[in-house]
């Protein structure tokens, strides 16, 4: 049984007062965050004023990115370290802006992910195709390829501490949501391609959807089989939205 992982990645939104002043919205609606894991992400500046908000709560802290080294001559970099110090204990990994506005690469992404993994935190890694190359029939392919490069210095041994996040770009911030098939389609060629990279492990490893979830599709969107759980855009950024997304129940 894989235990659901719903995480809000707020994106360039919310400075540090606004996001505690979310976290004291959002704590007490949330019923059972002891059975999921419940992650927040905020910008790199609201990351210490939010640990000190969710400091004994079961919600936990993420960062949107991080570099590879531990230290350096980096300008405007930050190492992971620095983020476990503030109380991060996840890593949000080549989501698709930072690989098409920022030109992130997927062995980027994957050096990335080994460095979270090696400081004990964890990496929600995240993949999808753009509109072109579904309309080309190229989805499984691309993903394929993304998964295999991205994933490729994770030691076997941390499979199962990594999450994915399976985001097609067309369904981000655009209100158009992958169908619950759509998204299982993808999902279950995902963990065909893990069972192919780690063995049994795949069975263990969480495959999240990002994409347009709401309160309104998320109960659909879970009840799929290699669904585990969502990385939430937009409808993170209101407690009471977020709180609902995080208690969804599948159907
Ligand atoms: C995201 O940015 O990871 C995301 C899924 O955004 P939205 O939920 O707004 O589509």
């Amino acid at each position: 049984m894989r235990r659901p992982a719903i995480a809000a990645n707020w994106k360039m939104h919310k400075s540090a007062a606004e996001a505690a002043a979310f976290a004291r919205d959002f704590l007490p609606r949330v019923k059972d965050a002891g059975e999921k894991d419940v992650i927040l992400a905020p910008p790199f500046t609201a990351l210490a004023r939010l640990g000190e908000e969710l400091a004994g709560s079961r919600v936990a802290l993420a960062a949107q990115n991080v570099h590879a080294a531990e230290k350096g001559a980096f300008t405007g970099e930050v190492a992971v370290g620095m983020l476990a110090e503030l109380g991060c204990r996840w890593v949000i990994l080549g989501h698709s802006e930072r690989r098409t506005l920022f030109g992130e690469t997927s062995a980027q992404v994957s050096e990335k992910a080994a460095a979270v993994l090696a400081a004990g935190l964890r990496p929600i890694v995240c993949l999808g195709e753009s509109l072109e190359e579904r309309e080309a029939n190229r989805t499984l392919d691309v993903i394929a390829r993304q998964v295999a490069e991205s994933l490729a210095d994770v030691p076997d041994a941390s499979a199962t501490e990594v999450v994915l996040a399976y985001e097609p770009i067309w369904a981000i911030g655009t209100g158009r949501t992958a169908t619950p098939a759509i998204a299982q389609e993808a999902h279950a060629a995902l963990r065909e391609r893990l069972a192919e990279r780690f063995g049994a492990a795949a069975a263990e490893i969480r495959i999240q959807y990002g994409g347009s979830v709401k309160p309104d599709n998320v109960d659909d969107l879970m009840a799929q089989p290699d669904i585990d759980g969502a990385l939430v855009g937009g409808a993170s950024l209101e407690p009471e939205s977020f709180a609902r997304i995080v208690d969804f129940e599948p159907r």
